[in-house]
């Protein structure tokens, strides 16, 4: 998982519109249609892959054109257990499919003390926007410096890894099949580079 400077800025006005839904309506809404809602997502979505880099906040792996991945505008604390941080963008990170799906994140509750602020909730999950990754957990260095096998230093960085499945094998091998394709399309020029690009958008 990754550590991230700030949430989205939405327009204030728009916010105040989404705020003004009662709270129990508001998974609901995020469904719907209404331009306020549909601003929003556009925003966090825009905003989440830019400082994500078009990387997941759990898995590490590329989302959106670059990996093969669909992004999901993820809520840290689930919408259908937590309905009042629905629009909170301090609540949304962008994931890929796998880990905000229902096999591995889906409704699993984040937070392990509630409080009415969501700054003064405890949270089980190393928190993308709260908390310092670094103190949680840890890939094991090797001469590149890849992400590839995840170990926790802490019981919140155990839990995120063992809920989210982190550390499956199948997971592990995703991160080294990522690292190495990285590392390969670094090394062609840019004539081979795009041809190569190319090739794999077709396969
Ligand atoms: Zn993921």
């Amino acid at each position: 998982m990754i550590t991230l400077p700030q949430s989205a800025t939405i327009d204030p006005v728009i916010q105040k519109k989404l705020d003004a839904y009662p709270v129990d309506i508001r998974p609901k809404r995020w469904n719907g249609k209404a331009k306020s809602v549909t601003h929003f997502k556009l925003e966090v979505l825009k905003h989440g892959l830019t400082i994500q880099s078009g990387k997941c906040a759990w898995c590490q792996l590329a989302v959106g054109e670059e990996g093969r991945r669909t992004p999901h505008r993820d809520h840290i604390a689930p919408k259908a257990k937590h309905a009042k941080w629905t629009f909170l963008p301090q609540n949304i990170v962008i994931s890929c499919e796998y880990c905000n799906g229902f096999a591995i994140k889906g409704e699993i509750d984040t937070i392990s003390v509630l409080a009415d602020d969501y700054e003064r909730c405890t949270f089980h999950v190393v928190h993308p926007y709260i908390d310092d990754a670094t103190i949680h957990v840890r890939f094991v260095p090797d001469a590149t410096n890849a992400p590839i096998i995840i170990q926790s230093l802490s019981d919140k960085g155990a839990w995120t890894i063992q809920k989210l499945k982190l550390d499956t094998p199948s997971m592990t091998l995703e991160r080294a099949k990522s690292h190495l394709y990285e590392r390969y399309a670094a090394q062609l020029n840019p004539a081979d580079r795009a041809l190569f690009t190319e090739a794999i958008a077709l396969s």
